[in-house]
């Protein structure tokens, strides 16, 4: 059987070329990865549980008009998406301070913000995603002004969304980063959002216990990865059917 193109392996997923032109085949590995590649592990179940979930808030999105990469889900680790130019920038929205805003300005983590807060990483691993003003990323031509405008625009609608269904399954969205893309339509450009939301790239707390259902569980070892990212789809209701054992079996005597 003819092996498919693998075009670009990041730290979380795998792309390869799509069955059609302008299509992509997005796969979720089990990998984890924190502090810019310095912390690494396996999550047995993490890509399956993403997939689903990145399904259920990009499907959400396209619901309601706001553009995403996704066209369907293929299988348990699978989606067809649409290829996109990425713009080379993480955009960060912030409801909660928590993560590198605590540390960068010292504010206590849990504060609620006055209002969401939109920041912008140029995406460089060598240089460790460093945080960057609209004037560096029109001055470098990472994107124009109307890109920026757009971008926002997007981002906050994102926020919006996603804040009123995690609020709705009693999870408080504190922070997330999405990655935008641009296509062409004829001789138009649009931006749409990309890559994946999941629990890997939001902090979502339990809005009762204050519980860390996303990431930081596995940056902080506050237990089980898995675990958190199952009460997230649990809650939500897109526990797929046959899920990966995220409890091992155990040996009876
Ligand atoms: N984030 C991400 N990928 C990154 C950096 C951040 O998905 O490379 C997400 C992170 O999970 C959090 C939000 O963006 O939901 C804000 O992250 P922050 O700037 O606080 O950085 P961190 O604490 O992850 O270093």
């Amino acid at each position: 059987m003819a092996r498919r193109k693998k075009l670009y392996e990041g730290k979380a997923k795998i792309l390869y070329e799509g069955p059609e032109p302008g299509t992509l085949v997005q796969y979720f590995k089990d990998d984890a990865t924190a502090f810019n590649s310095q912390k690494k592990d396996v999550i047995d179940g993490k890509g399956v549980l993403n997939n689903r979930l990145s399904e259920y808030f990009m499907t959400g999105l396209n619901n309601i008009g706001v553009p995403t990469h996704f066209i369907k889900r293929i299988n348990m680790r699978e989606q067809l998406i649409r290829s996109v130019e990425i713009i080379p920038l993480e955009v960060v929205v912030r409801n909660v301070a928590a993560g590198s805003l605590t540390q960068r300005l010292g504010i206590a983590e849990g504060t609620q913000l006055p209002r969401p807060i939109i920041e912008f990483y140029y995406k460089d691993d060598a240089l460790g995603d460093p945080l960057v003003t609209e004037e560096h990323i029109i001055a470098f031509g990472w994107a124009v002004q109307q890109d920026l405008d757009d971008m926002i625009a997007l981002a906050l609608r994102v926020n919006d969304f996603m804040s009123g269904v995690m609020l709705a399954v009693g999870i408080k969205l504190v922070d997330f980063k999405i990655e935008i893309g641009r296509i062409w339509e004829n001789d138009f450009q649009r931006l749409i959002v990309a890559d994946e939301i999941s629990p890997d790239s939001c902090r979502l707390w339990d809005m009762e216990s204050g519980q860390k259902l996303d990431k930081d569980v596995f940056r902080r070892d506050l237990g089980n990865v898995a675990d958190a990212y199952t009460e997230v789809a649990r809650r939500l209701g897109v526990l797929p059917t046959n899920v990966t054992h995220t409890t091992k079996p155990h040996l009876i005597n």
